[in-house]
């Protein structure tokens, strides 16, 4: 049988001991699809408008939230002052990728041809942090910023 899209998420979900509602299925849904696109909470309620037209800002923020919580979804931002949101790739996975964001047109270019030293130091740098601060270590997001092809 072919796998559901986000399937494995809602799963992971509910091992969490959180339910299942609507919201967070559309939510989980909507990023899996989408796995390399980066989303505002706007442009999340926007599209789930669509499908559940009584939802509201609110719930949408509340939902992101508690699947950031529980380590399904990554939060970050690039400078605008708007946290944006995808589904959080473990660094094993295919969609695990990391970011160079332009500082002026908010471009964001994702890359995952990792060269061996960038892995190697990221998982040196996560053993000794880990011993470090006594903190497990789930994920990661990387980031660089400067100015695009197109900006410069
Ligand atoms: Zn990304
Ligand atoms: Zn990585
Ligand atoms: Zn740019």
């Amino acid at each position: 049988m072919k796998e559901i899209k986000g399937f494995k998420w809602c799963n992971k979900l509910k091992q969490c001991g959180c339910k299942l509602t609507l919201p967070r299925q559309g939510i989980i849904t909507f990023l899996t699809k989408n796995p390399v696109k980066h989303f505002t909470a706007d442009e999340i309620y926007f599209e789930l408008k669509k499908k559940f037209p009584n939802i509201g800002l609110t719930t949408i923020y509340r939902t992101l939230e508690l699947l950031v919580q529980n380590g399904l979804l990554s939060k970050f931002e690039i400078g605008d002052g708007k946290s944006r949101y995808e589904i959080s790739a473990d660094t094993t996975s295919a969609d695990h990728h990391h970011h160079l964001t332009c500082i002026k047109c908010g471009k964001i270019i994702n890359y995952n041809n990792f060269i061996e030293e960038e892995i190697d130091l990221l998982k040196k740098i996560e053993v000794s942090l880990s011993k470090q601060h006594k903190f497990k270590i789930t994920n990661h997001v990387i980031q660089f910023q400067g100015i695009c092809h197109d900006c410069k």
